[in-house]
């Protein structure tokens, strides 16, 4: 191509039809990413073909050697000039078949990508044959009339030099971590799946196989066999089901890992109808419930097969089918999400008041849950059968409300849920650290109290509402039943931070400040922005003073503050971690000095029960999802990133800023300061709806006092507002 000199008026270019083979190489790069693909691809051909062994051989990650031989039908002879065309399939005729598809194939593309992108080989004999036949194919074409070869039943296909004529994918690859890893790991979800099917995986060259599966009749027997005993004997069974049109039709079965299990990832194997899927929304929506059920809890070990009616799932949203998209997904993650969350919470009790040594806290009775079988019972949620008009769809950001899937809205399983939880944590707590919590009865109090001026019906509002979107900077709009309110994030969050304070007590994780804090510089940046109008270095010795004699008392208390609080302070002053309130959360950091100088100024040293509620309550003020320090660039707070133009003059001359042209104009802004507050704006929003929100609806319990202070606002009700748009 050539490149023009700028001033000349530039014609626009000509359009020209791809060449067909740069087609079909950028098609194949679609569908076949990386080789860990190719073999996905390569054994869901070999499921098809009836297999019931299935080995694969893999060399150099796959980039140099992919073998997939199983013992299916085979291939027709005559079928072999146009098996690796584009587009030839023997699985689908008519598009209306894709509605009750059942093999995992149908757009007959892999193969023909595989020729596009590498050297493949076929041998394949087919039944009551006395030989097979080998062939080898590029570009979608046999490269030579098929050769009577020996062959053992079924189909082995040869994959050498993937990528070998994409440069900078296979340059990637090879830099990249091998992709043996993914391959096992594929296969070791299949076998799980496919118990009646033998799989082995093996490197080249290898003496032994890396997964290596025989046919079972036993799920739990396949993972034993294949993820091991330490996870095999920590899993549950799992069950639930629906068949109520209006809502959801499904069958789920699985087995999901219990309190002993312990990862640092989640491993969720999911199929849906047989196809080995992800599906975000559910996976967050579990994980989120293995927080809340099981103190410190592991990342889970999720296997899950769901079975819907073929017509409800749209399996062709995605080129590498690797996402399904279902009808009424939001339901049914919401209803797998209850069952995993009861079956969790009963075995968690039971575990721990079995092992109980200590005469435990009166326990509140567990929750009974009789609907692990899913179905729409009498006593199914109202939420579920409201009036049409009544339905609302509430969620603005995602028309088909995935973002909303991992959110509580089934009332009445958790009434009392929470009593119990805190029976089992404390229980758990004194089971684990007797000595320590022995004298702290001041702990059990406060969270009593929490428990005491709750309010039921903000409760309500906390665990039933939709989140809907931030309003201003500090009020969130909610749905709840047919009434719109807004709430307070920074009153909510402070609250909500205060209480998980108490509820984690001695048993946070950490967050490790990058560099260690020294506190008596925070406490002077503290001090200093406390009257930074004043401006005066007046007080700069008393300052200091303060700052000293504040340290000194933190140091004092460094032990306490890190035992119960996670607060660490090192033995030369230095703050170097804070503890994790809620996961994946961290506080603006530019709050520090205030939370320190606060630990100073405002903590009540002297009674215990003070002292603790007193730092919960400095620790739920950082913690609080403030507004961030630099102003919202979305408002009237724009202004505040306008570069002052008396200042900076001399850059542009003084000329250019009046004329009204789109360059000039940005140019007025400090570009790099909006950014970074368009980020912290940005995060904030996302944590609200994705962190607090959801954490609110597991943990919050609203005090009294929020009924009346303002925190909840009733602006509108829907009701009202259909009769006003009725009449437009
Ligand atoms: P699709 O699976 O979407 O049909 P593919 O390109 O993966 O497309 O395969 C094309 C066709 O080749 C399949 O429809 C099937 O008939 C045949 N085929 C591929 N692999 C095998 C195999 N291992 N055993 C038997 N037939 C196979
Ligand atoms: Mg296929």
């Amino acid at each position: 191509m050539e490149i023009e000199p700028a001033e000349e008026v530039k014609e626009p270019p000509r359009i020209h039809r791809l060449d067909e083979s740069v087609v079909n190489r950028i098609a194949a790069g679609e569908v076949i990413q990386r080789p860990v693909s190719a073999v996905k691809e390569l054994v869901e051909n070999s499921l098809d073909a009836s297999s019931t062994s299935i080995s694969v051989l893999v060399k150099d990650g796959g980039l140099k050697l992919i073998q997939v031989s199983d013992d299916g039908h085979g291939i027709r002879y005559e079928d072999l000039p146009i098996l690796c065309e584009r587009h030839t399939t023997s699985k689908l005729s008519k598009y209306e078949d894709l509605q009750s598809i059942k093999s995992m194939g149908f757009r007959g593309e892999a193969l023909a990508s595989m020729t596009y992108v590498g050297h493949v080989t076929v041998t394949t004999i087919t039944r009551g044959q006395l030989h097979g036949y080998r062939v080898s194919y590029r570009d979608g074409v046999m490269e030579n009339e098929p050769k009577a070869c020996a062959a053992v039943k079924g189909t082995q296909i040869v994959i050498e030099n993937l990528f070998y004529n994409m440069v900078a994918r296979r340059k990637t690859l090879q830099n990249s971590a091998d992709d043996y890893t993914k391959i096992v790991d594929l296969l070791s979800r299949f076998a799980i799946h496919h118990i009646d099917v033998s799989f082995s995986c093996r490197k080249h060259g290898a003496a032994r196989a890396d997964v290596h599966s025989v046919a079972t009749p036993s799920r739990l027997n396949a993972i034993r066999s294949v993820y091991g005993l330490s996870v095999a004997q920590n899993l549950i069974k799992i069950e639930a089901s629906d068949n109520d049109p209006s809502s959801s039709v499904f069958e789920m079965d699985g087995f999901i890992s219990n309190s002993n299990y312990v990862a640092k990832k989640t491993t969720m194997v999911l199929f849906i109808n047989d196809r080995l899927v992800e599906c975000t929304a559910l996976k967050r929506a579990l994980e989120i419930v293995y927080v809340a059920t099981l103190p410190k809890a592991s990342k889970p070990f999720i296997y899950m097969s769901i079975t819907l009616p073929p017509e409800h799932v749209d399996v062709n949203v995605h080129p590498t089918k690797r996402e399904v998209s279902l009808l009424n997904q939001e339901v049914i993650v919401e209803k797998i999400q209850s069952v995993v969350e009861s079956v969790l919470r009963n075995s968690n009790e039971s575990r721990t008041f079995q092992e109980q040594t200590v005469e435990a806290t009166p326990s509140v009775p567990s929750v009974t849950n009789n609907d692990l079988h899913l179905s729409p019972s009498p006593s199914g949620s109202k939420s579920q059968r409201v009036p049409v008009n009544k339905i609302v769809r509430t969620d603005s950001s995602d028309p088909a409300g995935r973002m909303h899937a991992y959110l509580y809205k089934n009332p009445q399983k958790y009434l009392g849920r929470d009593s119990s939880l805190t029976t089992v944590r404390s229980s758990v707590r004194q089971r684990r650290n007797l000595k320590e919590t022995a004298d702290l009865t001041s702990i059990q109090e406060l969270i009593n109290d929490i428990d005491r001026k709750c309010h039921s019906g903000l409760l309500d509002i906390v665990r039933q509402s939709t989140y809907i979107g931030m309003a201003d900077d500090v009020f969130a709009l909610l749905q709840h039943n047919t009434h719109l309110y807004l709430a307070n994030v920074v009153n909510l969050s402070k609250e909500l931070m205060y209480q998980q304070v108490l509820r984690r007590f001695a048993h946070f994780n950490a967050i490790q400040l990058s560099e260690p804090a020294p506190l008596q510089e925070l406490i002077m940046l503290a001090l200093k922005e406390e009257d930074s109008d004043l401006e005066s270095n007046e007080n700069d010795d008393l300052k200091k003073k303060i700052a000293e004699m504040n340290t000194q008392l933190l140091n004092q208390k460094s032990e306490m503050l890190e035992e119960y609080f996670c607060i660490f302070i090192d033995s030369n002053g230095n703050l170097s971690r804070l503890p994790i309130l809620l996961d994946q959360y961290t506080p603006d950091m530019d709050r520090v000095p205030e939370f320190v100088l606060c630990l100073g100024n405002d903590v009540e040293w002297e009674e215990e029960k003070n002292c603790f509620q007193s730092l919960a309550a400095a620790l739920g003020n950082f913690y609080a999802m403030h507004p961030p320090m630099l102003p919202n660039p979305s408002g009237k707070g724009l202004e505040f990133y306008r570069k002052r133009k008396h200042g900076k003059h001399t850059q542009d001359g003084g000329n250019s800023c009046h004329v009204a042209d789109g360059t000039a104009e940005e140019d007025e802004f400090e570009h790099e300061l909006l950014s970074e507050a368009e980020t912290a704006w940005a995060q904030r929003e996302w944590s609200i709806q994705h962190v607090l929100f959801p954490s609110m609806r597991l943990f919050l319990k609203p005090p009294n006092s929020m009924a009346s202070n303002g925190t909840f606002v009733r602006v509108a009700s829907l009701e009202k507002l259909y009769k006003i748009f009725e009449r437009c």
